[in-house]
């Protein structure tokens, strides 16, 4: 028979008792654990939510393979061993009610071996003590929050993704390149822009249809985000059909190659074109930025404007080329006027820093 307790003078005999009958029959997954971390109650709930019946975890300490694949405490170890500062290292959320016997609360996703696919758990664990103090039983209950954490997941992927590409959207990429400008100006390495444009969309649309033109801003969306390979790069879609890519920590001459391959890739898909006045393949134009924040710099709008004057300069020398905003200025200063050609460069928002 189950035991709590581990000093014989204050052993309850809780098998039969009330209580625990109740606690067998609550509608919330419930588990108990001793002092020593062995299961002592696992009520029905929990025999639903986990799949595992009491019989194969009470009196052991394995209750951790309900939920987990790989060996690991429970909440209501960490309660038991009074270690709240492992909590970030098992739980996503977690909370601990400091140490006067409220217990710790968190939320995960759990493997849930026996069921087969994973559950998300709120989770609270409660330590119980004895009128002299002594921890006699911690009670872990559970909650499946499944449901509510994939609307939440679904939602905040609506808010943060385009629609037709599933590239960042425009106001998750700003916020982004907020933060990455922040951090550039903390680390003082250089941070890079690229602006990507599909020529002569408007043409392409009026010769193959916009529903064709949706699948070509897929495909070139596709080639874009291959290009953000590092955990901080971002690759968004910043308006119709333009596209930007935030590369931090990227030199300018490196964010230069990486803005060609992404125009030879896009080549390389070959997607026909051929309306009058462009060529017989869709092509991008690429305009590239690179800068340090200087210590005052708050705002990344001078690169914003760099990125968009070398776009600018690189329509304006005939389109399927990358232009680096270094560049502008001495290419369009050659420029003169509206038409010509071309080697020059427009003025690249207010120099500051360059990398
Ligand atoms: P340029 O080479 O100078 O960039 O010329 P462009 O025709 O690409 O540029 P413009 O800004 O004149 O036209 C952009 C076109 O992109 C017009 C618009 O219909 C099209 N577009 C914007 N968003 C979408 C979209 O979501 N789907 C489709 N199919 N077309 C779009
Ligand atoms: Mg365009
Ligand atoms: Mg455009």
């Amino acid at each position: 028979m189950a035991k709590l307790g581990n000093t014989p003078a204050k052993t309850v005999d809780v098998a039969d008792s009330y209580a625990v009958r109740l606690m067998q029959h609550l509608v919330v997954p419930t588990f108990v654990i001793d002092p020593k971390r062995r299961v002592v109650i696992w009520n029905k709930a929990c025999e639903r939510l986990t799949g595992v019946a009491a019989s194969e975890v009470i009196g052991t300490n394995k209750h951790w393979q309900a939920f987990y694949e790989a060996k690991r405490p429970c909440l209501a170890d960490l309660v038991a061993l009074d270690q709240p500062e492992q909590l970030p290292e098992f739980y996503s959320e977690y909370a601990a009610r400091g140490h006067n016997g409220l217990g710790f609360s968190a939320e995960n996703w759990c493997v849930m071996p026996k069921l087969g696919s994973q559950l998300y758990l709120a989770i609270d664990a409660g330590p119980i003590h004895d009128e002299a103090g002594n921890l006699i039983a911690v009670v872990e209950t559970l909650r499946d929050l499944t449901d509510q954490k994939r609307a939440e997941m679904a939602l905040k992927e609506l808010a943060t993704k385009d629609g037709l590409t599933g590239l960042s959207n425009r106001r998750s990429f700003d916020q982004m390149l907020m933060s990455e400008w922040a951090r550039a100006q903390r680390t003082q390495k250089p941070l890079a822009l690229l602006f990507v444009d599909v020529d002569h969309f408007k043409l392409f649309n009026d010769e193959h249809g916009h529903q064709t033109g949706d699948e070509c801003l897929r495909a070139i969306a596709r080639v874009v985000s291959r290009h953000a390979v590092r955990p901080l790069d971002l690759a968004g879609r910043y308006g119709g059909e333009e596209f930007a890519l935030i590369l931090p920590e990227m030199s300018r001459d490196d964010a230069c190659a990486i803005a060609e391959e992404i125009r030879r890739a896009v080549m390389a898909l070959q997607i026909a074109h051929g309306a009058h006045g462009a060529g017989d393949h869709v092509t991008l134009s690429v305009g590239v930025a690179c800068h340090i924040p200087g210590e005052a710099d708050d705002a990344p709008n001078g690169l914003l404007g760099a990125a968009d004057q070398a776009l600018y300069a690189a329509k304006r020398l005939g389109r399927n080329r990358v232009v680096c905003s270094e560049r502008v200025l001495a290419e369009f200063a050659a420029l003169g006027s509206d038409n010509g050609p071309v080697s020059g460069q427009v003025p690249a928002a207010a120099p500051r820093k360059s990398a």
